[in-house]
């Protein structure tokens, strides 16, 4: 059989989309999974929207994802002699033709067509004239005017598309440079690429660009349309939905591997399995399982994947992930006395790297600010504060079980709920009512801390 040779071939004309990811994702495993090769091609043949910072931004971004191609990736932007040279078997094999039709020509033709209630496209009717080139004229594919060009698409089934349909394609503009389609075809047979995954959008172009490939004499490919990825509202994801680079996905905090999990998940599904590592979508992943409906990306999903994955990491890998979190809020994680205790405790605290960063704060630095809601709701006056500031202050043991009996103690001969006896103090330590348990979160900030802050709030409410 043979070496089955995938490619993801992004234009640069923006950052990698998370949907960008996606595809590529599918390709490596697709690749992996059949010992094949995994290419990458950089379509940049539109100079105005392309650009090396967009291209830069999109190889970095694959590679540091773990999706590393099995070859250098080639720009389409220079490998142009090649395409002219398809262009030129197709002249002489009499399977293209030039065209000296000018705009307004073709907008003539347009207009008789929709008019006499017909399909809009060019007629063919410089097929037959013999042009040469000049600098007024396109070079035009052939396209056979009856049959039907099949697709057997692997996710989506047999697509016809009518020959009739489609018109005679420009290969090459009146400048001499080749079209997208052209330079698409070309680099696929070129590169050895046997299988076509990418976006649903192009299925348009798959019989244009078979019809291409057979002009050529190349083999057959074999295509995989993958479902949209649509926001919530199942309109396109776009910004308006949530972020859609993936840059913007890893600043708040979100694992590779998460991204990459609910990625996969997103038209692809494995029974009731939710938790799939690169690793796992080599074994487990099936072009053909892809559903052909738009598939919706939902940050819940992504949210809850990150927690699983960050519960998965061992403590120092969880540390060497924060650290750089805590970095930009200017925090050494080391710098705790219990930083494995704390880190251990904390890590949980909230579904991406950035949360758990900032609930980490208040154990770093002191408190900038109090949550005004949790105050209205468990501040109406500074008593218990007063209390139990002083029931610490003279407590000796400053150990979890010693602070846990005297607020228990408290609790009951107040005959008062735990939160209303807790969250104050939560609040006076962390400011807000989120922290692990409080004998641990007291324990953790040491005595005088712990004290401090009691104080400050008291002076905070009094004010
Ligand atoms: N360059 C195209 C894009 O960015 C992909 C073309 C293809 O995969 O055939 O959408």
């Amino acid at each position: 059989m043979k070496k089955i040779v995938t490619r993801f071939a992004p234009s640069p004309t923006g950052t990698l989309h998370i949907g960008g990811v996606r595809t590529a994702l599918f390709n490596y495993v697709y690749a992996k999974q059949n010992d094949g090769l995994f290419l990458i091609r950089i379509e940049d043949t539109d100079k105005e929207r392309s650009s090396k910072e967009f291209e830069k931004n999109i190889l970095d971004n694959l590679s540091s994802i773990g999706l590393n191609p099995d070859k250098k990736p080639i720009n389409q932007s220079e490998r142009n002699e090649i395409y002219i040279k398809a262009s030129k078997q197709l002249i002489e094999s009499g399977k293209a033709y030039w065209c000296d039709c000018s705009p307004e020509t073709l907008d003539e033709m347009r207009k008789e067509q929709i008019a006499s209630g017909k399909k809009p496209m060019y007629d063919g009717r410089s097929r037959n004239l013999g042009l040469e080139q000049s600098e007024k004229t396109v070079l035009r594919l052939a396209t056979p005017e009856d049959g039907d060009i099949v697709v057997n698409d692997i996710i989506r089934g047999e697509i016809i598309f009518k020959n009739s349909e489609l018109d005679d394609l420009i290969l090459l503009r009146s400048d001499g440079s080749p079209t997208y389609h052209l330079c698409n075809v070309v680099d696929d047979f070129e590169q050895g690429v046997t299988s076509v995954i990418r976006g649903e959008d192009h299925i348009s172009n798959t019989p244009r660009q078979i019809h291409i490939q057979n002009a050529l004499g190349y083999p057959q490919l074999e295509y995989a349309h993958l479902p949209l990825v649509l926001g919530t509202d199942k309109k396109r994801l776009s910004k308006r939905h949530a972020a859609t680079s993936l840059e913007e996905y890893r600043e708040e905090g979100y694992l590779d591997s998460a991204i990459i999990n609910t990625l996969a998940r997103l038209g692809w599904s494995k029974g009731d399995n939710e938790i799939f590592y690169l690793d796992d979508l080599i074994k487990d992943f099936n072009i053909k399982e892809v559903q052909k409906a738009g598939a919706i990306f939902d940050i819940t999903k992504l949210d809850w994947a990150n927690s699983q994955h960050l519960a998965n990491l061992s403590l120092d890998e969880f540390k060497s992930h924060l650290r750089p979190f805590l970095l930009k809020n200017d925090i050494d994680i080391e710098n705790h006395r219990y930083v494995d205790l704390l880190i251990n405790a904390m890590r949980s605290s909230d579904n991406t790297l950035k949360g758990i960063a900032k609930s980490l704060e208040p154990y770093y630095k002191n408190i900038k600010s109090y949550d005004n809601r949790a105050i209205d709701k468990f501040l109406s006056d500074n008593n218990i504060l007063i209390d139990i500031k002083e029931l610490l202050l003279n407590l000796e043991d400053w150990d979890v079980d010693s602070i846990d009996r005297i607020l228990k103690t408290y609790q009951t001969d107040n005959n008062l709920p735990v939160p209303k006896v807790n969250q104050p103090i939560r609040i006076a330590l962390t400011g807000s009512t989120k922290s692990p348990s409080l004998g641990f979160t007291l324990c953790i900030l040491g005595k005088d801390l712990s004290i401090k802050r009691i104080e400050e709030l008291i002076n905070f409410i009094g004010s």
